[in-house]
């Protein structure tokens, strides 16, 4: 095609491609050497309970503190570590970092700690997955029954290859572990399957949190899941609560936790620790 159009086109073409594929190999290099110089950290963000505001567990968010690039959120550089497979070493760096600092804040007297972590598709494919998690849980001395890890999944990791998703969900649900469906609502969603997995919570998509007051499709999305969640047991949070009308809206139609800027940005550890000595503060109920 670009030949075609004669050798000007054909070397713009070239260059062009050399260009991106150069930035691409750049970061590649760069996150390679971010995991050995231990360049990525963990920032937290609260989840909130609806009804006494208290925090009753929190996020882990994955973030690169790059000498070069200054603090670098997922969005930049998941999807090529995913292309790349470096997700799998990243991916098992996030889940012992969060039971380092989950056995930290229980050796400082912060009870009930749960810490849900992200997965990417890639790591739950691996073969004893579930196996891997309950042997670095085990390494840090916590307990899959009594210390929260929580595990968030999206619609499309659920629904590939159903037979072994379960299987693994199973294994890691008897252990302890909780599971819940991240982004809900923006994926292929299967209902009947939600039925069979050992899921503890639906996470309703900020998408349709966002527009909530003046959006009637939204509000009636919103009111369906948390609908669903009711009647399948599970219990439902809304991600992406900005606004105090958001809030109030939420509480009214009967949604049981809130995540979002309004209560806290993803923050670093000790702001973390910080927040969970003193949300009944900072958050009075009823704000
Ligand atoms: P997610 O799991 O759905 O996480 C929620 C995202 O929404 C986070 O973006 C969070 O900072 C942002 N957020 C929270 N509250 C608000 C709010 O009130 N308003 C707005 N506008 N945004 C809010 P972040 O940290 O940039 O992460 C983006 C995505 O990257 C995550 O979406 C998750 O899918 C992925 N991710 C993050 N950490 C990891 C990880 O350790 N492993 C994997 N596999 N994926 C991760
Ligand atoms: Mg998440
Ligand atoms: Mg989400
Ligand atoms: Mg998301």
């Amino acid at each position: 095609q670009a030949k075609r159009e004669g050798r000007n086109n054909f070397q713009y073409y070239t260059v062009q491609m050399n260009a991106t594929s150069w930035q691409r190999l750049k970061l590649e290099t760069e996150l390679r050497q971010a995991l050995a110089r231990n360049e990525f950290e963990l920032h937290y963000q609260p989840k909130v309970d609806m009804d006494c505001n208290k925090i009753v567990g929190m996020e882990a968010l994955l973030r690169w503190q790059s000498a070069e690039r200054g603090l670098v959120t997922p969005a930049e550089f998941i999807p090529l570590l995913e292309e790349t497979g470096l997700i799998l070493p990243v991916g098992e760096w996030v889940l012992r970092e969060a039971c380092k600092q989950a056995r930290a804040w229980q050796d400082a007297g912060i009870p009930d700690v749960h810490i849900a972590v992200n997965l990417s598709s890639l790591q739950f494919r691996q073969p004893d997955f579930a196996g891997s998690v309950l042997k670095i849980m085990q390494e840090h001395g916590l307990d899959p029954a009594m210390n929260g890890i929580e595990l968030e999944l999206t619609e499309s990791l659920l629904l590939d290859n159903v037979a072994r998703t379960i299987d693994t969900l199973n294994t890691l649900h008897e252990a302890g572990i909780r599971f819940s469906i991240d982004d809900f609502g923006t994926g292929y969603s299967s209902l009947s399957y939600l039925k069979r997995f050992p899921i503890s919570s639906l996470k309703i998509d900020q998408s349709f949190v966002q527009d909530l007051s003046s959006n009637r499709d939204d509000e009636s999305i919103v009111s369906a899941i948390i609908a669903l969640g009711r009647s399948l047991g599970l219990s439902v949070i809304a991600e992406g609560v900005e606004t105090a009308e958001q809030s109030a809206q939420l509480r009214r139609m009967g949604c049981d936790g809130m995540q979002g800027y309004l209560f806290s940005r993803p923050v670093p550890v000790a702001e973390m620790t910080y927040l969970l000595q003193n949300s009944a503060n900072l958050f009075p109920a009823g704000a």
